[in-house]
């Protein structure tokens, strides 16, 4: 049985504290991932070189914006030749690489603006404007 606390977490993240407020919720979390694999060369590497904070939006909760804060580590590659000495670990699960945005709240945004090109499409017919001269 799953320990999640909250099942909606990406699952390559672990939830550390919820700060909640008012009008948002901040939810810290950090990898899940023990060793990730360098870019470069695929070698796992668990040889920390620093972190930052990365801030990704994330789809709201009751009404609340909520944005997941994910201490980031950068690492050093060990394997001998690779071009990539330092790298950030990924997070497959919850955001592409630079994304401001968790996945799923990219999916979401996504198919909302498909079917916003699509409603836009069913005007321009009804309204004659795709008709040939
Ligand atoms: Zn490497």
């Amino acid at each position: 049985m799953s320990k999640r606390l909250l099942p909606l977490v990406p699952a390559d993240l672990v939830v550390d504290q919820v700060l909640p407020t008012p009008d948002h919720l901040t939810v810290m979390c950090r990898s899940r991932i023990a060793a990730p694999l360098c870019p470069g060369c695929g070698h796992p590497s668990s040889r920390r070189h620093s972190s930052y904070p990365r801030r990704l939006a994330d789809l709201p909760w009751q009404g609340r914006r909520v944005q997941v804060e994910v201490q980031v580590r950068r690492l050093r590659c060990g394997r001998p030749g690779c071009a990539q000495c330092i790298f950030a670990e990924r997070l497959p699960a919850a955001a592409g690489p630079y994304a401001q945005r968790t996945a799923r709240l990219g999916s979401l945004q996504h198919h909302i603006g498909l079917g916003s090109v699509k409603n836009l499409g069913q005007v321009a017919c009804l309204s004659g404007s795709d008709r040939p001269g």
